[in-house]
């Protein structure tokens, strides 16, 4: 059967073809049949016409079966749904919460289900995975109508790439995924770690929006909360323009003055520039903080696993955030870290296993759409 992925950005679309079954997804044969990008998008519906002429030939006049959607907060979404009104309406009223990424996802959905009127359409939540959290995880300690009246709690984000990795990781070592405790580092332009425990997220660093946590390529992470509002309150900064330098203009470009791309970074950082290593230095202490904290959650982990852009492809960072944790049973195998590869493989074999395995988002929204399609 035909899935068509779509994962709509702030100006891009992103999209992949996949030729998938039931059996396919259990003897791990699904087939990628085209995949692709549309760049500097004015309107989704265009994009999407775009992307249908790109996939003309490998279509090949059959039907789309389903299509996935990739939606960015699905508030208390506890997993993949057929989007009907009502669903749609929900992910609208959530753009308030996600104000950089819901109204794309919505755009795309409403261009997608006009353009394929008989193809089944699901969202795939980046917050679905974290609805396991516990309430001692997802709580702010703050007064309970923050919670109840404003919604106020901790949502999480990266979900479909946590929930791969994990599945991807079992799938691995033969056994299901509620034998393992995982600690899952999702490093690309946004960071997070997550905590996997029995195939569940059980700790998550984002937050209320995917700006808590760690240190991002423009994301500042963590701030005390007072510290901002002060800048607000007695400095009169803007609000707005606030949110914007910590969501735009923080992190490793910040520190480094240098680039938000960790390539540059490191190139720079091993040049000798003193702010590119600094902020070097600051992105891996602060994934290094996160993992102890994780190890203390779960009481121990089988594994830690890198995945993202940073975390699949760079030796460094890896090393940087691994080093001197030996005394928690975590240690890098120097050779093992610096092979160059694009498949899942194991780069240190301390008592905590340290992993690299790569996301598949894209593979998984679409198992989803099918899953949704036959429902067990
Ligand atoms: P997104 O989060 O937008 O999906 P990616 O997962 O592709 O992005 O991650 C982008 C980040 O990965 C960038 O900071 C980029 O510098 C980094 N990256 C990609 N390749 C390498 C590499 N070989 N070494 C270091 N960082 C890399």
């Amino acid at each position: 059967m035909k899935i068509l992925v779509l994962n709509a950005g702030s100006s891009s679309l992103k999209y992949a073809l996949y030729e998938t079954s039931p059996e396919a997804i259990a003897s791990d044969t699904d087939r990628l049949l085209g995949e692709g990008l549309v760049e500097r998008v004015s309107s989704m519906a265009e994009a999407l016409k775009s992307a249908f002429s790109a996939l003309g030939p490998v279509l090949g006049g059959e039907a789309v079966a389903g299509v996935g959607y990739r939606v960015v907060h699905g508030g208390m979404f506890p997993g993949s749904v057929v989007i009907d009104a009502a669903v749609e309406q929900a992910i609208d009223g959530l753009s308030a919460m996600a104000p950089l990424h819901n109204p794309h996802s919505l755009a795309v959905i409403r261009a997608g289900r006009e353009h394929l009127p008989n193809a089944v359409h699901v969202a795939v939540f980046d917050t679905a995975f974290h609805q396991t959290l516990p309430p001692e995880a997802y709580a702010y300690a703050m007064p309970p109508e923050y919670l109840t009246e404003k919604k106020m709690r901790r949502y999480g984000f990266h979900g479909i790439s946590h929930r791969s990795v994990a599945l991807r990781f079992a799938k691995l070592h033969g056994k299901p995924a509620a034998e393992f405790r995982l600690i899952v580092c999702h490093l690309g332009n946004g960071c997070s770690v997550c905590a996997v425990e029995r195939g569940r997220s059980v700790e998550t660093s984002m937050g209320f929006t995917p700006l808590e946590g760690l240190v991002m390529g423009t994301r500042s992470g963590d701030v005390d909360a007072s510290a901002l509002l002060h800048l607000i309150v007695r400095e009169g900064e803007d609000p707005e323009r606030l949110l914007h330098t910590l969501n735009n203009a923080s992190g490793l470009q910040a520190i480094s003055g240098v680039s938000n791309d960790m390539r540059d970074v490191l190139q720079a950082a091993d040049s000798g520039n003193e702010r590119a290593r600094l902020a070097v230095r600051t992105f891996c202490y602060r994934a290094k903080k996160f993992i102890g904290a994780y190890l203390a959650a779960m009481n121990g982990a089988d594994a830690l696993v890198f995945t993202g852009g940073i975390g699949e492809h760079s030796a460094p960072v890896r090393a940087g955030i691994c080093a001197e944790l030996d005394q928690l049973g975590i240690a890098i195998d120097p050779v093992l870290n610096q092979a160059q590869s694009r498949q899942a493989r194991c780069v240190g074999r301390s008592k905590i296993a340290v992993w690299v395995i790569p996301t598949e988002e894209q593979l998984l929204i679409a198992r989803d759409t099918l899953g949704c399609l036959h429902p067990h």
